[in-house]
């Protein structure tokens, strides 16, 4: 079959070193020429903003993040920049940090440095989201694409095991829901499947060493695989339906997304038979559904939607909105019954495989 496809590659500066954020920072805000900082950081992640912001001076720290950025949240911060002149944006956390600088950076054009401290991938997208009255409203603009992305490993030791899992298997879900995307192409199945491989890799050995460094590394070069895979490819089926459950439902991004994934995989798996394959072999097992089922269970993966909040009387809301945001070009057709039927299973935390001919 002829190789025809149209691919953007998004621009960005990418610096990858362990121990390095605050030498790398210092650099690029020296490059960039910004005389006003402003460093975003959750006051949890603060302690880590100020190590890795030790080179640069800081005009205004922000610390009011909030998960899934309300509109509010982002109001107050495009106010703050505002007032003070603010010409760079630092980001210094997981990807709700993250989230609030590129909803500054919507409207003010006002350019990121993104240093991630999770698996999230925010960093590495043109994705924007914000929430208002209970909805999550997603959009794609150049503009909220940091300039440049500071990964540095040491920056995840913190992260505990249960979350790095979690945020683990969000990054790992970027890669799988990337190769039935809208727009899923050679190049980011590429990248999706080596993301699989990292993340296969490292995250096993963050759980059985939370600070060895090559874990980490590899966990972390995996993340941002996906995440580029994913800003390549767009939201297929899986990011759809998880963009509900937080939205609407409020539930924990990366803990949602660990769970739902092996249903929306089982569900498509024998719809996509060049996907499945090519998750298989970026797992080394003979299925994908095999390979993901048994990283889940040396992780101890989240199980059960129930357990984060979602209930069995949510299910006929959360499908009346995915339902129509679900690409056309799923491998799948999806309707009312199938999908109340996969979500019904992740709430219970059911057997994925069930969902294999529904
Ligand atoms: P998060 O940013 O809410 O972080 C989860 C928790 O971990 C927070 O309490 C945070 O303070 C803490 N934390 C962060 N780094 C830590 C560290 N190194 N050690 C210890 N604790 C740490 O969650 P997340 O999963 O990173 O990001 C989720 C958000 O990112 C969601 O709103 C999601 O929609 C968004 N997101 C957006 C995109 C996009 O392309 N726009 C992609 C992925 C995720």
């Amino acid at each position: 079959m002829a190789l025809t496809f149209e691919h953007v590659t998004l621009g960005q500066r990418v610096l990858f070193g362990s121990g390095k954020a605050a030498e790398n920072l210092a650099a690029e805000v020296a490059r960039l020429g910004a005389q006003k900082v402003m460093v975003i950081a959750s006051e949890f992640e603060t302690g880590m903003a100020r190590v890795v912001a030790t080179g640069i001076e800081v005009a205004l720290w922000h610390h009011d993040v909030v998960m899934h950025v309300p509109v509010e949240v982002a109001e107050k911060a495009r106010a703050a920049a505002a007032e003070h002149g603010i010409d760079l944006l630092v980001c210094v956390g997981g990807g709700s940090t993250t989230g609030l600088a590129k909803a500054v950076a919507l409207t003010t054009g006002i350019p990121i440095v993104a240093v991630p401290t999770t698996y999230a991938g925010s960093e590495a997208t043109n994705v924007w989201g914000l929430t208002e009255a209970a909805r999550k409203t997603t959009g794609v603009d150049d503009a909220v694409l940091p300039a440049t992305v500071i990964y540095d490993a040491e920056l995840t030791l913190t992260l505990p095991v249960e979350l790095s899992v979690a945020s683990g298997l969000n990054a790992l879900a970027h890669c799988v829901d990337s190769l039935w995307a809208p727009r899923a192409d050679p190049i980011n199945a590429a990248l999706a499947a080596e993301g699989i491989r990292a993340l296969n890799q490292g995250l096993p050995a963050v759980k059985a060493d939370p600070a060895g460094m090559e874990g980490r590394e590899q966990a972390l070069y995996g993340a941002y695989l996906a995440a580029v895979a994913f800003a390549s490819a767009g939201s297929g089926m899986h990011h759809k339906i998880c963009h509900v459950l937080g939205g609407t439902f409020n539930l924990p991004h990366a803990q949602t997304h660990a769970t739902v994934l092996p249903y929306v995989l089982a569900f498509n798996a024998g719809a996509a038979p060049e996907a499945e394959k090519r998750i298989a072999a970026a797992f080394g097992t003979a299925g994908a559904l095999e390979g993901l089922l048994a990283l889940r269970e040396t992780l101890d993966a989240p199980q059960a939607l129930a357990d984060y909040g979602f209930t069995e009387d949510n299910i006929p809301e959360a499908v009346r909105i995915a339902l129509p945001a679900i690409p056309a070009s799923n491998p799948r057709p999806v309707t009312d019954a199938n999908l109340t039927a996969l979500l019904t299973a992740a709430l219970h935390g059911d057997d994925p495989k069930t969902l294999t001919d529904l």
